[in-house]
Formats: C-alpha cells, structure tokens, sequence
C-alpha cells in the first residue's frame, strides 16, 4: 500500500480544467489520472471536461484566447 492518501474527489475536480488545457505538471497530472482510473464520478466530469476542451478547439480551429479559457473554466466551476 501506498504512504500517499491520494486526491479526494474534490481536490481532482478543481484540476480537471487545467488537466484538459493541458497545464498540469507531470506529477500532478499523475495524481489526477490515478485518481480518475478507480472513480467514476470523477470520471464523469473529466468527459464533460473534454467534450467541452474538444468542441472550443474543433469549433475555433486555433488556440481559445485566455478570455474564452478563462470563461469556461468560470462556468465549469460555477457548477459545482
Ligand atoms: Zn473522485
């Protein structure tokens, strides 16, 4: 067993954003996709996460300029 308790579901869900956007270090996103590889509530929320990341991309076809990431990631959070 592992010495490391892990990410509670909250604390991964505040870095899914980042996660998606590709922002995270390589230990964080460690953590997270370990946290993500047992629970499916979490796993929930990262589709959601991507299908959204996926569509901004698809749909602009350049990089989302910070003032559109920052506003998803507002409306991300304000569903909580
Ligand atoms: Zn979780």
């Amino acid at each position: 067993m592992s010495a490391e308790p892990g990410k509670l579901c909250h604390e991964v869900r505040v870095e899914l954003p980042a996660l998606v956007a590709g922002e995270l270090d390589h230990t964080a996103r460690a953590a997270v996709e370990e946290h993500l590889s047992f629970c499916s509530g979490c796993q929930f929320e990262w589709h959601e996460h991507e299908l959204v990341w996926r569509c901004l991309s698809q749909c602009e076809d350049v990089d989302p300029p910070e003032e559109l990431r920052a506003r998803v990631r507002h409306a991300i959070a304000g569903l909580e």
